[in-house]
């Protein structure tokens, strides 16, 4: 018979249900009626597209691509996008009223009115964290407020909470009216229907190059947004493994201009961008491109006119289903903890090293809006005190509109988009937010 008091037979709380338990407590109250269905996604398996390398055998890869019943939903999405162009671009969900001048309004975490306050409420949340068990019995000495010294460990998950409760404030952040859209015919990524869970066989190789590379479909979401152009000078700022600098690449033509710096500060993480440039480029083409491990908060030269930064985050999916090198490991608590801190900073460094009139695009694959939209927030704050270098948001609508059919997004992301997994289409979690250098 189990007896509970036989610890021996308790099960260790692995890495895993502590990334769980973490995201139960600060996603719910956010994500609210989609939270179950985000939270199943994320336990399954994820939905890859196949992205076409244009410098294999790329008629055939589209042939086998076709054959297995899945299709480009770019090019689905241009049907849409020309629709969108046509129409006038003044109608910003992010500020209908200011003709796009500030991102003001309610904070989309805490409507008025709305039951759902305690994402906006740090109590709450740890009332709700304590509730659903997340939490030792330990841990209640936190919130009694008694005259006690804090352990170590409540001081740890005092700051977990702070750092967790984002609160969108009112700042003056200036917001840029949707673009027309265009997608490159060169950017194919092919995906199987809504509701297919098949996989997608390893990629063939012709003359050593590989047809295809799989990936996250929502992955392809930041690099539309940089709207990479042929003869761009683009930094990517946290490159490797390389799956985004595989896209650039498939849009920039490098013989004619365009110019592709991969930065990333883990050499093995490095080593693995290399064997993809490696597997899917011609000589000629991987020479060109510049590949250093530098600190991504370090200086770069204001050398580039597209900047995409790609940081490191909670990376959802991975937490709750890898054991193995997870973030929600108790070593890694401080890590974890400091990771809002490095985001700030990798943001900035990324702002500083794009010509003003370009174009920085800010990506993550997590959920938690203290690591996407705070992160925008509080550089906009600190850049405000601190330095001349200034920036605006660009609205994303046509973006999203175009790509609806294919990814279900969050309704109240407040600078940029985020993807929701879901069982149909279990593609992210990804947050994307264009920004534009404008001094
Ligand atoms: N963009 C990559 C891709 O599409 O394959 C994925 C990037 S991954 C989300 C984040 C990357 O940031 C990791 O490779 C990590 O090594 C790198 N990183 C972490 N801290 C960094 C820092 N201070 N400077 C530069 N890169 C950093």
């Amino acid at each position: 018979r189990y007896k509970p008091k036989w610890a021996i037979h308790e099960k260790r709380l692995t890495n895993c249900n502590h990334a769980l338990g973490h995201f139960d407590a600060f996603y719910k109250p956010v994500y609210g009626q989609d939270w179950p269905s985000v939270r199943l996604s994320l336990l399954s398996l994820p939905k890859h597209c196949a992205v076409v390398n244009i410098y294999g055998n790329s008629a055939a890869a589209q042939e086998q691509l076709c054959d297995l019943g899945t299709s480009n939903f770019l090019l689905d999405a241009q049907t849409q996008v020309s629709v969108e162009n046509q129409s006038t671009s003044d109608d910003s969900e992010l500020n209908p009223e200011n003709d796009g001048k500030v991102a003001t309004g309610l904070p989309p975490y805490a409507l008025p009115g709305s039951d759902d306050v305690s994402a906006a409420n740090p109590d709450l949340l740890e009332e709700e964290a304590l509730r659903d068990g997340q939490y030792s019995s330990d841990d209640l000495n936190v919130f009694v407020p008694t005259e006690k010294v804090y352990s170590e460990k409540d001081l740890l998950l005092r700051e977990e909470i702070s750092l967790n409760s984002f609160e969108s404030r009112d700042i003056s952040l200036k917001v840029l009216p949707a673009e027309a859209l265009n997608f490159s015919q060169d950017l194919r990524p092919y995906v199987f229907p809504s509701g297919v869970v098949s996989r997608f066989p390893s990629p063939k190789s012709h003359y050593g190059t590989l047809g295809y590379y799989l990936m996250d479909a929502a992955s392809v979401l930041p690099v539309l947004a940089l709207d990479v152009q042929p003869t761009d000078r683009v930094l990517d700022l946290c490159a490797a493994p390389g799956g985004k600098s595989y896209l650039i690449l498939q849009l920039l033509h490098l013989h004619e201009g365009g110019r592709l710096h991969c930065n990333d500060s883990a050499q093995a993480r490095l080593s693995r961008l290399k064997s993809v440039l490696n597997l899917y480029f011609p000589k000629d083409i991987i020479e060109q491109v510049i590949v250093t491990k530098m600190d991504g908060a370090s200086e770069f030269p204001v050398a580039y006119n597209k900047v995409l930064v790609d940081v490191p985050c909670n990376a959802d999916r991975h937490a709750v289903t890898e054991d193995d090198n997870n973030l929600f490991k108790v070593s890694r608590t401080r890590e974890r903890l400091d990771m809002v801190r490095l985001q700030r900073e990798l943001l900035i460094s990324a702002l500083k090293s794009c010509v003003p009139g370009g174009t920085v695009v800010y990506s993550t694959c997590t959920l938690a809006p203290a690591q996407n939209d705070g992160v925008i927030q509080a550089v906009a704050e600190e850049l405000w005190e601190t330095s001349e270098v200034e920036f605006a948001v660009q609205d994303l609508t046509n973006l999203r509109r175009a790509l609806t059919p294919t990814f279900k997004f969050h309704d109240k992301t407040k600078y940029g988009l985020t993807v929701l997994p879901t069982p149909l289409n279990n593609f992210g979690p990804s947050f994307v937010a264009k920004l534009k250098r404008t001094k």
